[in-house]
C-alpha cells in the first residue's frame, strides 16, 4: 500500500481518517511517493486546540530556553543536510545542489530565529514626565499559521515557524499538497529539537483546509507564500476576518544589461538566475532588458542557455530538474505557443526536450524568446519554467520606465560598471530587492524579504525585524512610583504630571 502522509496533531505523527488523498509523484518518473490527505474539520480543530493550550505554556517559557530551541534545531538540521535534501528532491526533481541550497536558506532563518531575545527587546524612556517612566514589550500573539508554495518545501515554511515559534507563538502549518514530504522531516527534526508538544501542527490540504485557517476566529495571524490569485484571496479572506496577513504572491523580475556591464559575467548570471530551478523561483529573472549595445549579446546569451540543460537530480551534469507536474509542463507550453502566436522570435525552444533515461519526466528545456514587448502574455503572465524573454530598450530611462509599469515588484537586478547608473536605477526602481551586478537578491535573514506592488500584500515582510514585528505586539507601559515627595493632586486635562 503506498505510504500516506501523517498530519502532525499535538505532537503526534497521526494518519488522517480523511477520505481524500492525493498522490504526491517524483516529476522525474511519476513514481507515486506517497499519499497526502486532505485533513479533516475534526483534526482541523484538534490541531488548533492543541495550538492554543500550547501557547499558555509556551509564551511562559523563558526566551532563553526558547532560543536554545532554535539553536538544537539548527545544529540538526545541519547534521540532517544531505538526507532532508535528497528527499526534497525526489518530491521536487531539483538538482541536489540546488535542493542543499533551498534547505541552507531556511537553516540560515532558523539560525536568525535563535537570536531572538535581542530582536524582542522594547524600547524605554526615563522621566517621560516627572518621575514617570515609559518602557515597551513585545508579546506574542495566539496561535498563527502559514500557508507554502511547492517550490521551496523547506525554505519557505522555514521562513515562517521557527520565527514565529521563537518569538511565543504556536503554528499551524499547511504546506503544499505537491511536496508535503520536506515540511514532515522538517517537523520530525523540530520534534528531536525539544519543541515542546503543541507549539508547531501540521495540517495537508489544499483551499477548504486553508479556508478553515482563514475563518477561524482565534487564528491571530496568516503568513502565505505562493502564486497571485491565491495571494490576493488570502489578503483578502484573512483581513476582512481581522487578522494580520502578509502575503507574498508571484513575480516577473527583470535583469537590466547595460553596455559596459562585465560581459560574460552577465551571460553567466543570465542563464542560471533565468533557468536554474527550471524557472520555478519568485526571484528567478524571466526578463532581461538590453540597453543600447547590449542588444548585440543576444547570441552569447542563447548559446549559454542552450549548454544549460535539464536531468536528474543526482546527474552532476544536470543545470536543474524537471518542472512540477505534467500540468505545469502544459500551462507552460501553452505559454511558449501564445509567445509564438503573439510574434516573438523563439531563439530557443524547450518544448520538445528530451532526457536520457528519464522518458515520463516533466522536462522544459530552456526557452529563449527575442522581441519581446509588454503586450505580449509571455511578458505579462508569470510563466514559472525556464523561459527567458528579451527586451531591448534604448536607455536606462526607458529600462526604469518599464519595470516600474509592471505590477509585479519582487526583484531585479542591474548588470553595470557604472556607479552612477547603478544608483540612479536603486533610488528609482520600484521593487523591493534590488540586486547590483547580483541576479537574485534574496536577503539574508537579518534584513527582510521585501517584495512590493502586486508580488506582496500586506506591511510587515518575512524573516528579520519585520517578521519579528509581524508575530507580536508592543505592549507600552507608563509608570509612576509614588514616594514621600510625591505631589499630585487631580489632574482633568491629559497631559502627564
Ligand atoms: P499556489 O498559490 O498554487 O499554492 C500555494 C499554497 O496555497 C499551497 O499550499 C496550496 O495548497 C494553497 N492553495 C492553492 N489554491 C488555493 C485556493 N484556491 N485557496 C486557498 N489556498 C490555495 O502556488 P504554488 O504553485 O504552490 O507556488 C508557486 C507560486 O508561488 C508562484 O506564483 C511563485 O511566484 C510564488 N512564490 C512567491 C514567493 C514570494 O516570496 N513572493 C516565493 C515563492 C513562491
Amino acid at each position: 500500500m503506498t505510504k500516506r502522509v501523517p498530519l502532525f496533531i499535538d505532537g503526534e505523527f497521526v494518519q488522517s481518517q480523511s477520505e481524500k488523498f492525493l498522490p504526491v509523484t517524483n516529476p522525474a518518473t511519476q513514481e507515486v511517493l506517497c499519499e497526502v490527505p486532505f485533513a479533516t474539520q475534526s483534526e482541523m480543530e484538534a490541531a488548533y486546540a492543541s495550538a492554543k493550550a500550547a501557547f499558555l505554556t509556551w509564551k511562559e517559557t523563558p526566551i532563553s530556553e526558547r532560543a536554545r530551541v532554535m539553536m538544537r534545531y539548527q545544529a540538526l538540521l545541519k547534521e540532517h543536510h544531505d538526507e532532508i535534501a535528497e528527499i526534497l528532491s525526489s518530491e521536487t526533481g531539483k538538482t541536489f545542489e540546488d535542493a542543499k541550497g533551498d534547505l541552507w536558506r531556511g537553516i540560515e532563518v532558523v539560525e536568525h530565529a535563535a537570536n531572538i531575545p535581542s530582536m524582542m527587546m522594547g524600547e524605554t524612556v526615563e522621566n517621560v514626565a516627572r518621575e514617570i517612566d515609559t518602557y515597551s514589550y513585545t508579546q506574542p500573539l495566539g496561535v498563527c499559521a502559514g500557508i507554502t508554495p511547492f517550490n521551496f518545501p523547506a525554505m519557505i515554511p522555514l521562513w515562517m515557524y521557527p520565527m514565529a515559534i521563537a518569538a511565543g507563538n504556536t503554528f499551524i502549518l499547511k504546506p503544499s499538497e505537491q511536496d508535503p514530504l520536506t515540511p514532515t522531516r522538517l517537523a520530525e527534526l523540530f520534534v528531536e529539537a525539544g519543541a515542546p508538544k503543541g507549539v508547531l501542527q501540521v495540517i495537508h490540504g489544499g483551499k477548504e483546509q486553508v479556508d478553515f485557517l482563514l475563518h477561524h476566529p482565534d487564528i491571530k495571524a496568516i503568513s502565505f507564500v505562493g502564486s497571485v490569485p491565491v495571494g490576493q484571496y488570502i489578503y483578502k479572506t484573512g483581513t476582512a476576518n481581522m487578522k494580520r496577513v502578509q502575503s507574498f504572491a508571484g513575480a516577473k523580475n527583470h535583469m537590466v544589461v547595460m553596455p559596459d556591464a562585465a560581459k560574460q559575467q552577465v551571460i553567466n548570471n543570465i542563464a542560471g538566475a533565468s533557468v536554474g530551478a527550471a524557472g520555478q523561483r519568485c526571484m528567478a529573472i524571466s526578463v532581461a532588458v538590453l540597453v543600447g549595445e547590449a542588444r548585440e549579446w543576444k547570441h552569447e546569451i542563447k548559446e549559454a542557455l542552450q549548454k544549460a540543460r535539464p536531468g536528474a537530480w543526482n546527474d552532476p551534469g544536470a543545470s536543474y530538474g524537471p518542472v512540477i507536474s505534467p500540468q505545469a509542463k502544459e500551462r507552460i507550453c501553452n505559454l511558449i505557443q501564445q509567445g509564438v502566436d503573439e510574434g516573438a522570435e523563439i531563439l530557443l525552444d524547450g518544448r520538445d526536450v528530451v532526457v536520457d533515461g528519464y522518458p515520463d519526466g516533466n522536462w522544459v528545456g530552456p526557452t529563449l524568446f527575442a522581441g519581446v514587448t509588454p503586450e505580449m502574455s509571455i511578458y505579462k503572465d508569470e510563466i514559472f519554467g525556464p523561459v527567458l524573454c528579451l527586451v531591448e530598450v534604448d536607455t536606462l530611462d526607458e529600462a526604469i520606465e518599464l519595470i516600474n509599469n509592471s505590477p509585479y515588484g519582487n526583484g531585479t537586478s542591474m548588470f553595470t560598471a557604472s556607479g552612477a547608473a547603478a544608483r540612479k536605477f536603486q533610488h528609482n526602481i520600484e521593487v523591493g530587492q534590488v540586486g547590483i551586478n547580483i541576479p537574485i537578491p534574496v536577503p539574508l535573514p537579518f534584513f527582510s524579504f521585501t517584495g512590493w506592488k502586486g508580488s506582496f500584500y500586506g506591511d510587515q515582510h518575512a524573516y528579520g525585524k519585520q517578521a519579528v514585528r509581524f508575530y507580536t505586539e508592543t505592549k507600552t507601559i507608563t509608570a509612576r512610583w509614588f514616594n514621600e515627595d510625591t505631589k499630585s493632586g487631580p489632574n482633568f486635562s491629559i497631559n502627564l504630571k
